[in-house]
């Protein structure tokens, strides 16, 4: 059987990329070698720039029916609490919602759109030449083959495919372990009204990271109702202990043990992981015919980030990759996702290392560290810029040219906007996923560079307050491919936006 892109993994960056290329207009098969979705509890929600974009796809509502948005959250950095409760307008959103549900959404959104997702396959071998790649599955009523124009691997931070693929997958395995617990808590330990801890032997403990002389502990909320928290211990000490065996509650309570000096009562756990950080980017996010996105592509030494990051990628592949498969992708389109997200994952290994080495150590050189960075949280500019870096609001995209506009290579902000057909906004505009030319200041000129393009881009006219350029040339993942300053020269426009056409759209 031949299709035209295969999907491997059905996680949060599998999904989303099979709902952005259906939205697209190319309906890929995803193989996921679960037989059922995984209830595991992972990620506890969603922060940062994808917030953003699910509401440039119309699908924020879904999420939001689903989980609990946060609008000035305090952020865990580093083992440290940022509190950004203190910016009015909140530059770092946040919505909590388990992984599951995540999944679960985008699942049902790729299936509306036509992507036919495969439980219980597993891709086993893989080979590619210059015109397709061809997988073998073992899938429920036995091996096949499969060959497609394109593969992507979501296969997560062991994927098999990258491995297949032959990429290197470089970086670090941080010593520290971390042992981490969903229990229910024993009558006998009092809950505390803030979600902290009266702890017997120790005293009153916060949600969030408490840090010891011999570790870190961390406590929060997974289902208040049925009293079950997570707890986590970091450890740079190593204690004996078998990787092949997996975490016991008596493991993780003498942890605690070592890491509080007082006795922590465990009741039933939901889940039990020990798990070490690893700091690790893919050489290349694509070989021929294969491609890497999510955690296969990049694995972040902190929580919080990688969802965001993974997700992104997915939005960023997907139409190119559609272009391509639909041919009229401009040359260098599909690679354009490599240089792209590979250095925006750069960025989050960055800020996520940070992290680790602000975890790590306990003299007092690593306590000072700490608490300058403490004071820099009170400081509105730090705050901001850490802000950006964590939310990947700060990403730009590399453009042409010393003279390019500000906006160009950045996430489009949302203008309200006023057309002939009403009120409208830059982030309704993108829920179809389509390359537009936003023109803001009647500029028929500039109008005229996309003649013989359509229907691949479309136009729309419009007016808003304050225009920050006479026209914008949004890309489908919602970054801004160009844009003309106010006022500027026709000819100089009309050329920049026929590169950038030429670029983004490909040739008329
Ligand atoms: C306890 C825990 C807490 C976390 N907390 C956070 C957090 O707070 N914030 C955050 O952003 N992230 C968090 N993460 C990380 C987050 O869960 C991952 O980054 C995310 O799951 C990566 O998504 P993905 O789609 O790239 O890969 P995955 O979710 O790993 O999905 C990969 C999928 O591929 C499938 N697969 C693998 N091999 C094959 C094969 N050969 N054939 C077919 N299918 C295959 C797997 O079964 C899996 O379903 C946490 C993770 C854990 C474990």
């Amino acid at each position: 059987m031949k299709t035209d892109v295969i999907v491997v993994g059905a996680g949060p960056a599998g999904l989303m990329l099979a709902g952005e290329l259906s939205l697209a207009g190319v309906r890929p098969i995803v193989l996921e070698r679960r037989a059922v979705p995984g209830t595991a509890h992972k990620a506890s929600g969603l922060g940062g720039r994808i917030l953003d974009m699910l509401r440039y796809r119309g699908l924020l509502d879904r999420f939001a029916a689903v989980g609990t948005p946060i609008a000035a959250p305090i952020f865990p950095f580093g083992g440290m609490h940022i509190d950004f409760t203190s910016l009015a307008d909140g530059p770092m959103d946040a919505m909590g919602i388990p992984q599951a549900r995540v999944e679960e959404l985008l699942a049902e959104r790729a299936g509306e759109l036509g992507a036919e997702i495969r439980r219980g396959h597993e891709v086993v071998a893989l080979d590619q030449d210059e015109e397709r790649v061809t997988v073998r599955i073992e899938g429920p009523e036995g091996a096949y083959t499969l060959t497609a124009r394109y593969l992507v691997g979501c296969d997560g931070g062991r994927s098999r495919i990258r491995e297949l693929a032959g990429i290197a997958f470089p970086g670090n395995t941080f010593p520290e372990v971390n042992r981490l617990g969903m229990v229910r808590v024993p009558d006998t330990v009092p809950v505390r009204d803030d979600g902290g801890l009266d702890l017997p032997g120790y005293g009153p403990i916060s949600p969030g990271f408490t840090r010891t002389e011999r570790g870190v502990f961390a406590i929060g909320p997974v289902d208040p109702a049925q009293r079950t928290m997570f707890f986590q211990t970091t450890e740079e000490d190593r204690t004996e202990y078998d990787n092949d065996d997996p975490l016991t509650l008596a493991e993780l309570a003498a942890s605690a043990h070592r890491v509080l000096g007082a006795e922590l009562p465990l009741g039933d756990p939901i889940r039990l992981s020990r798990y070490q950080f690893q700091a690790r980017r893919a050489e290349r996010f694509r070989s021929g015919r294969v491609l890497l996105a999510g955690d296969a592509a990049h694995l972040l030494p902190a929580t919080g980030t990688a969802l965001n990051v993974g997700m992104l990628d997915a939005v960023n592949l997907g139409w190119k990759l559609a272009a391509t498969v639909q041919g009229w992708a401009p040359a260098g389109l599909l690679d354009s996702y490599h240089e792209e997200r590979h250095a925006a994952a750069g960025r989050a290994l960055q800020q996520t290392r940070a992290q680790a080495a602000l975890r790590r150590g306990q003299d007092e050189a690593a306590d000072a560290l700490r608490a300058v960075f403490q004071e820099l949280f009170a400081d509105e500019p730090a705050l901001r810029r850490l802000a950006g870096m964590i939310s990947a609001n700060d990403v730009r995209y590399p453009v042409p040219g010393a003279d390019a506009h500000p906006l160009a290579g950045t996430f489009a902000p949302d203008l309200p906007l006023l057309t002939d057909q009403g009120e409208t906004s830059v982030a309704e505009l993108l829920h179809a996923g389509r390359p537009v030319l936003l023109d803001l200041a009647d500029r028929a000129e500039l109008r005229e560079q996309v003649r013989g393009r359509e229907p691949r881009i479309v136009i729309v006219t419009a007016k808003t307050e304050e225009r920050p350029a006479d026209a914008i040339l949004l890309r489908p993942d919602a970054f801004v491919g160009w844009a003309a300053a106010v006022d500027e020269p026709a000819d100089t426009a009309a050329t920049g936006l026929r590169d950038a056409l030429d670029r983004w759209v490909g040739q008329p």
